[in-house]
């Protein structure tokens, strides 16, 4: 089966690993000049450790990663440091935190050389199967190639995400953007991590297994905010927060602050998929990251494919015969109804999670910080393991 995948990011590469291992012609299309890990860090939950594991990833992304994050008091604190929810460590199953760049690597290095093609912006010209290839300096000229199957995995701004809907389904900004970092030397935490709450603030810190630190700064703000200098208003924005906050800030290099507007889609899409063309990672459902899951749903999305697609690819079937065609058509119609409800809905949750986090009104951040103190830290963990949880479909 001949399979383009158009994007290299943790979807798309993850995909064409799954894909490619199982027995596929696998080609990646990438606009960029260089596959872009873009930048700091990465929290995967069990969830997406599993499916890194149905990829045959777990080795690679263990010898990058450190379980002794699990050791680390986690939860929410306020901007003076103290705890207001506190998730018991045995409760919410593994998490790891990945330098993306070495997530990056781990991928690339597992597909074979050549399977990525820079600099080739791709188009989906029909759904059957054709992509129209332009590479840059072109002037504009391109070749139009068929594949037995097309993967959407061009993030965010999806164009392939419109020739599945029939609809342009535009981002969604959530009124709120992140500055991210990774310190680049050690910074001690004293066992204590997760996420500290203001009005209209927060600041999350999540330790790399090498000691270096991965932090995030989240501030209500216009999408469009410009500021001269992104680390020294994240430091003043940050000021007076409890410690190691302004440490983890100066240990970072300005040029490695970077700030994301923060959106998800402005509504659920009906299908992930139309004829030989299917979507997966954040062109399907991209989402805030208040739950740490846009990543590790886009490993399942990889995984369960790969699993789906098992039994042609083992066959060498490239899905054209009428019986291939209906085998092909009933793995990517499974794909979608696993996919579809868990993603959207994981989705909502964050949204959700977002707009209570981001409160500004001090009355209101109080009471939530109220609530969110008197919920039990059982029923905190036995929510986040239900997100946490997931095992690839069986065939
Ligand atoms: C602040 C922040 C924090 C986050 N934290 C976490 C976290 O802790 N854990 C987690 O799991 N997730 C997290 N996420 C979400 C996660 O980063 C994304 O869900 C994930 O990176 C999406 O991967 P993707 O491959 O679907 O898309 P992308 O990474 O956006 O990749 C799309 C690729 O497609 C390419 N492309 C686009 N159009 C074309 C075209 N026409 N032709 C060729 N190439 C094209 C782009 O250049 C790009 O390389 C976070 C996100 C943000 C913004």
């Amino acid at each position: 089966m001949k399979i383009a995948v158009i994007g290299a990011g943790i979807g798309g590469l993850s995909t064409a690993v799954g894909l490619q291992r199982a027995g596929a012609e696998v080609t990646v299309f990438e606009r960029a000049s260089e596959p872009r890990a873009g930048g700091s860090g990465l929290s995967i939950f069990a969830n997406g450790i599993a499916a890194l594991e149905t990829l045959g990833l777990s080795e690679a992304f263990d010898a990058v990663t450190d379980a002794g994050v699990e050791g680390f008091a986690a939860g929410q604190r306020l901007a003076d440091g103290r705890w207001i929810a506190q998730v018991p460590n045995d409760a919410v199953g593994a998490l790891r935190i990945v330098d993306r760049a070495d997530l990056h690597r781990i991928l690339l290095d597992a597909l074979d050389p050549g399977t990525v093609l820079t600099g080739s912006e791709a188009t989906v010209t029909a759904t059957d199967g054709t992509l129209t290839v332009e590479e840059p300096g072109s002037a504009g000229s391109a070749v139009s190639e068929h594949f037995d199957l097309v993967i959407g995995a061009d993030g965010l701004h999806s164009r392939t995400r419109t020739v599945v809907d029939g609809e342009t389904v535009a981002p969604r900004y959530s009124g709120y953007s992140a500055w991210r970092g990774i310190t680049s030397v050690p910074v001690d935490l004293s066992g204590e991590a997760g996420e500290s709450v203001g009005h209209g603030r927060r600041f999350g810190i999540a330790p790399l297994a090498d000691g270096r630190v991965y932090w995030f700064a989240v501030a209500n703000m216009p999408q469009d905010a410009v500021f001269a200098d992104e680390k020294a208003t994240v430091e003043q924005m940050f000021t007076g927060w409890h410690s190691p906050i302004a440490d983890l800030i100066a240990a970072t290099p300005a040029e490695e602050v970077r700030r994301t507007a923060i959106s998800d889609l402005s509504r659920r899409l009906a299908r992930f998929h139309r004829d030989r063309v299917v979507l997966i990672g954040d062109a399907a459902h991209a989402m805030t990251p208040n739950l740490g899951q846009g990543g590790g749903q886009a490993l399942e999305d990889a995984a369960t494919l790969t699993v789906l697609l098992g039994p042609l690819l083992a066959r060498g079937r490239a899905g054209n015969s009428a019986e291939d065609r209906a085998e092909l058509e009933a793995a990517l119609q499974r794909y979608e109804s696993l996919r579809r409800p868990r993603t959207q809905s994981i989705a909502q949750k964050s949204r959700l999670m977002g707009q209570v986090f981001q409160l500004e009104s001090p009355l209101l951040a109080g009471l939530r910080n109220a609530v969110i103190s008197a919920v039990p830290s059982r029923l905190i963990a036995s929510q986040a393991a239900s997100v946490q949880k997931w095992s690839p479909p069986s065939v």
